[in-house]
């Protein structure tokens, strides 16, 4: 693949209509409204006829689920660059709704209805994917970001059939309005063992569950159209319908579940920053060619034109990573961690150096919000953070590379 079939082009135009007369008149409300996304998001599921593809894709997962079959990401996407598609338009105006989006349907689905039990993803997973409830994925703790699973703190103690849990988890996309929280921990058995290497649990817990509490959003830098916040857990009482693949040990769980998720985040974050280059690059060659100064449009300078031919080589460099895979999910082949770490560490960064560059192309306009261009670095700031920060990425790709 190099270039968008006209399917694909089609995708984007419908997109674009739809941003435009839904996204835009709100983008106020969003970045300083705390509007939260949802009915935006739902809206658009509506529009696009997503809500009932969703319930068609849950039957499909269920089924395979029951039949014990494979999932379907080890069958081939071939659908991969549809689903891209709008992610990439709509991280042109707001990144936050593809986090918000992203986490509910992608982090918080994706986990119960690969690892749930059938009764799992008919009480909980059907509702996420159709948008109907926010879901939230609850992994990092104040004092365990990067360490995420060794650091881990939250712990669930066995009590009977069931199971008590306390702690923290904080930075959680959605938490102040999650209806569905996927949520780990670690087994507190009372063998003493350091609780680093303890069991990772996963359960899922529901909103207004005597001892959970979600706070308000937080402040932020950026993607403010993404509620994020802190989840607090007192002797959360759960029993064993709440634990995921109702096992202490189900097949590809704990660990293994949170690596899992690492990879697909990641490999999502290069179409976000495809998102952000592109729409940084159109700004910018127009603004170029109006901004008269001494008598010619500053795209007559060398120096401006240097920093479009940057932006436009950040711009291809992103688009082959993406169809690089598109085509690989096609054929089945899930990158591995190494892979999508690349992947991630080269877009989250050439984003930021793109819109870094657009808001300098622009001069003082582009640090006023009029001009669009500053919210897109503040939106594209923390890719370099979640997900895995750059300096996390780059331990994973050398560690591949030195285990060869
Ligand atoms: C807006 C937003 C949304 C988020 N959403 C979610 C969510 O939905 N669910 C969730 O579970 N988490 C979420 N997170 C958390 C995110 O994944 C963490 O912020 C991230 O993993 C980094 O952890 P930390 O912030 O604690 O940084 P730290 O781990 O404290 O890192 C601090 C610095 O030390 C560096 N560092 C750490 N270890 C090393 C090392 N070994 N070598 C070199 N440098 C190192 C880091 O790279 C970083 O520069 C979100 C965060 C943000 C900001």
């Amino acid at each position: 693949m190099y270039e968008w079939s006209e399917e694909h082009q089609a995708i984007a135009d419908v997109v674009r209509r739809f941003v435009d007369e839904e996204i835009r008149p709100n983008l106020d409300d969003l970045e300083y409204g705390d509007l939260p996304p949802y009915g935006i998001l739902r809206k658009m599921y509506e529009t696009f006829g997503l809500k009932e593809m969703a319930k068609e894709n849950f039957q499909r997962q269920l089924d395979r689920k029951k039949n014990d079959e494979a999932p379907a990401a080890s069958r081939g996407n071939s659908n991969a660059g549809s689903t891209l598609i709008p992610t990439i338009e709509l991280c042109k105006v707001s990144l936050g709704l593809v986090t918000s989006l992203g986490v509910s349907t992608g982090l918080a689905a994706g986990t119960i209805m690969k690892l749930g039990t059938p009764e799992q993803m008919e009480r909980w997973g059907l509702d996420l994917m159709t948008l109907d409830k926010v879901g939230a994925w609850a992994l990092t703790e104040p004092d365990s970001g990067s360490d995420a699973l060794g650091g881990m703190r939250t712990t669930a103690k066995r009590d009977g059939d069931e199971y008590i849990i306390n702690g923290n988890k904080t930075w959680i996309t959605n938490g102040p309005y999650a209806d569905t929280i996927v949520l780990y921990c670690k087994l507190d058995d009372g063998s003493g063992d350091d609780i680093r290497n303890r069991k990772v649990l996963t359960f899922i817990l529901d909103k207004g569950m005597p001892g959970l509490e979600q706070s308000k959003p937080m402040r932020k830098m950026g993607q403010h159209g993404s509620p994020t916040g802190q989840v607090f857990m007192t002797d959360v009482r759960v029993g064993k319908d709440r634990l995921l693949g109702g096992s202490e040990e189900p097949r590809g769980g704990g660990r293994e579940s949170a690596k899992d998720n690492f990879v697909a985040e990641r490999a999502g974050v290069a179409a976000m920053s495809l998102g952000v280059i592109e729409e940084c690059l159109r700004l910018s060659v127009d603004y170029a060619k109006s901004r008269m100064l001494w008598g010619k449009p500053i795209a007559d300078y060398q120096l401006i034109q240097l920093k479009l031919a940057n932006m436009e080589v950040a711009r291809v460099n992103v688009q082959n990573l993406v169809f690089r895979h598109i085509e690989r999910s096609a054929a089945g082949a899930i990158p591995t961690l190494a892979e999508a770490s690349a992947m991630k560490l080269y877009s989250a960064q050439a984003a930021c150096q793109v819109a870094d560059e657009a808001i300098q192309l622009f001069g003082g306009n582009g640090y006023v919000s009029e001009y669009r261009v500053e919210q897109l670095l503040r939106d594209a700031r923390v890719l370099r953070i979640y997900a895995g920060t750059d300096e996390m990425q780059v331990v994973a790709i050398a560690k591949d590379l030195v285990r060869r």
